[in-house]
């Protein structure tokens, strides 16, 4: 048999409903803060995401889904969303709608990355974008609504860190710190001597612990934040202060993307084990002129990986929280009996209520075991005696309970009237 592709999932049972349950929670906290899905292709020109993601970053140099058409033209399965909605935020003319524009998605997200646990090459993303707005409180309510959905979701122990990396005005100096201190200092790894000249901010973050014990003592990015950049990120923790949201400010967050400017921000949960990152963000004001837009939009944002919550919800014991609907099963005895079935059956389901019948000519002790096994909550046999009465028992499944209902009140007694 054909297997899947490494790195990839099938979701199904149980796990579909927990997922089914995040998404809708995802859909209600963005709609209540006012942001409209949208939905963008799962492949668009490879240029969109080197411009747009950055090629000095891992995601352009070594994760890329890219293959040629027919017409060897190069496309890429998407490895983010933001540059998408930006493209179509421009393509689509919806910068002639109200300011901000907040625009959420749900959707597959592929990565060429080696597997394991909470890392796949085909995971799932929400994410949410303000566009068309700068203030601090726009950062401020974006990080919100990570903290909501956390809250909302259910995740216990997550932390949110956040830091500043300014504007490129702002970095100017601190590039050239970075730069000095590495070329002085001995053993820095190959990566971050290269590094220190394409994308000094990686250096910050490099997982080497040799690198990150000789970055001990000096100096970090907020110590080189202009005036304008300092009162933004300011502002920003004054708004999460008075939400009561709780945060770290943690000078090692630089994310690994090339158009972040000013806030940006992390969110981790550590019972998940070492890939412990829920998802980051953060603030995004020259992406759009840099996939060649002759607009300059400010923006910020964040994405969350969805397998990571349910890890972690997995890790917490937590599980889905099953709605008690009630339900029928509709047994029968012969050719008549199973006609009427049907028809009750379709009327139920008609009108929302789960209802189920047998469709593999099972005899009534195999279709009660089946019944049994889909864990219905009542049950009702027809023969024909029930045809021609027009009434039947009803069984609970459970306790057992019976009660004589007549066909025309099913309805009725199925929504608990
Ligand atoms: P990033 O855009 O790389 O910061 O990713 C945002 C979030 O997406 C991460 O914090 C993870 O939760 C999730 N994510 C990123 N890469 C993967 C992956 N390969 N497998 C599963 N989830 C991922």
């Amino acid at each position: 048999m054909i297997k899947r592709p490494k790195g990839t999932f099938d979701i199904y049972g149980m796990d579909a409903k927990l997922w089914k349950q995040m998404e809708e929670t995802i859909h209600h906290v963005c709609y209540s803060f006012g942001a409209e899905e949208i939905r963008t292709p799962i492949f668009e020109f490879t240029d969109l995401f080197v411009r747009g993601v950055g090629d000095t970053t891992d995601i352009v140099q070594k994760e890329m889904y890219t293959f040629s058409d027919r017409a060897d033209r190069s496309f890429t399965l998407r490895p983010e969303l933001t540059a998408s909605v930006m493209r179509a935020y421009d393509e689509n003319g919806l910068h002639n709608l109200h300011k901000p524009q907040k625009l959420y998605y749900i959707g597959p997200i592929f990565r060429a990355e080696t597997p394991q646990k909470g890392r796949q090459r085909q995971f799932t993303q929400m994410g949410i974008e303000y566009l068309g707005v700068d203030s601090p409180e726009a950062d401020g309510e974006v990080i919100s609504i990570a903290y909501m959905l956390l809250k909302k979701i259910g995740i216990e122990g997550a932390t949110i860190r956040i830091n500043s990396i300014g504007s490129p005005a702002s970095r100017k100096e601190f590039y050239t710190h970075i730069q000095e201190h590495v070329e002085k200092t001995e053993g820095f790894c190959k990566f971050c001597k290269e590094r220190a000249y394409t994308n000094p901010l990686r250096v910050i973050d490099c997982k080497n612990e040799e690198c990150q014990s000789l970055l001990i003592g000096t100096k970090n990015m907020l110590d080189f934040l202009n005036k304008e950049d300092t009162i933004h990120f300011e502002e920003v923790k004054k708004y999460l202060d008075r939400m009561h949201i709780p945060y770290i400010v943690d000078p090692k967050i630089v994310r690994g993307l090339d158009y972040y400017v000013k806030t940006v921000f992390e969110i981790h949960v550590d019972s998940i084990g070492a890939q412990s990152a829920l998802g980051g963000g953060g603030r995004y004001d020259g992406l759009l002129k840099s996939i060649g837009s002759s607009k300059d939009t400010p923006g910020v944002g964040f994405a969350l990986g969805l397998e990571r919550f349910v890890l972690a919800l997995q890790a917490q014991g937590k599980w889905v929280d099953e709605k008690e609907e009630n339900s029928l099963f509709v047994a029968f005895i012969g050719e008549k009996a199973k006609e009427k079935a049907e028809e009750i059956v379709f009327a139920l389901r008609q009108a929302d209520i789960p209802a189920e019948i047998d469709l593999l000519n099972r005899n009534l002790r195999g279709q009660m075991k089946y019944a049994d096994k889909l864990g219905m909550t009542y049950s009702m046999v027809l023969g024909e005696d029930e045809i021609e009465k027009e009434k039947a028992i009803i069984k609970h499944m459970q306790t057992g309970e019976e009660k004589e209902i007549a066909f025309s009140n099913i309805h009725q007694f199925m929504e608990g009237k």
